[in-house]
């Protein structure tokens, strides 16, 4: 299937329509962001690897009964996709206190917390992607009650199923995004990427940080560290 045109161009993906109007071609560049653009870097085989990466975490989540955008590989840095209408919205779990509730709460990093917690944040660069509740979705018309009962409970499942991924990988899923769109006929479905661009990912032993936090916080090896937890959980990365 071939790009044809580039539709919308984040900070390290691109999606591109196809011959198709139900599929779009999502691409993964080496391209690496942080604090709102403020950090920018090119970090050689990070596209590759998280184009696979994300094919094998959609994969089990459909072989666990999830519903995804994702369709196959199509080359080092392409993957198929569903085209979706996507909501503005992104949901975050967090099984441990990292990132941006430590600054907001005051809380020690990596405090391990009574329940996961759930948090809708506005998709919108400009001010920072802000903490949004039900009700300001509700009220602005960004989704539905329906909507945000159905991304709230597929979140979850996310948690319990790739928590125990990880863990078995002797790694701790601390907290995680995902974004969802609807089709057409109305299915909401698991869209964007699961990467460790979009996770915290941490040793179970160590705790050491093996997902974006380290470009984030200056601690070198980042795309070797996604290759380890890569190597961890299995994966045959192939790069063409
Ligand atoms: O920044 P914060 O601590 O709220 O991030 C929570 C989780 O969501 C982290 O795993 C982070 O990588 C992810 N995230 C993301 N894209 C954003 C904001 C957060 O992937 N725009």
């Amino acid at each position: 299937m071939e790009k044809i045109k580039e539709i919308t161009k984040g900070k390290a993906k691109s999606l591109f329509t196809t011959s198709d109007n139900n599929l779009l071609v999502m691409h993964f560049s080496d391209d690496t962001s942080a604090f709102d653009g403020k950090k920018k870097e090119a970090l050689l085989g990070k596209g590759t690897i998280n184009n696979q990466f994300n094919a094998f975490i959609m994969d089990h989540l459909e072989r666990n009964g999830l519903e995804t955008h994702h369709i196959e590989v199509l080359n080092n840095n392409d993957s198929l996709v569903h085209s979706l209408k996507m909501f503005p919205i992104e949901c975050v779990i967090r099984n441990r206190a990292s990132g941006s509730i430590c600054r907001r709460l005051g809380t020690e990093d990596g405090l391990i917390l009574e329940s996961p917690l759930f948090e809708f944040f506005l998709k919108d660069d400009d001010l920072g992607d802000p903490l949004i509740n039900d009700e300001h979705i509700i009220s602005f018309g960004w989704a539905s009650k329906e909507d945000i009962d159905a991304m709230k409970s597929l979140t979850y499942k996310v948690n319990t199923i790739l928590s125990k991924l990880f863990i078995d990988s002797e790694l701790i899923l601390v907290d995680f995004k995902v974004e969802y769109g609807i089709t057409r006929d109305g299915r909401i479905l698991l869209a964007d990427e699961f990467t460790p661009d979009g996770c915290r990912l941490w040793d179970s032993e160590t705790l050491k940080k093996m997902d974006k936090d380290r470009f984030r916080q200056g601690l070198g090896d980042v795309v070797e560290s996604y290759h380890q937890v890569a190597d961890r959980l299995g994966m045959n990365i192939i790069v063409d």
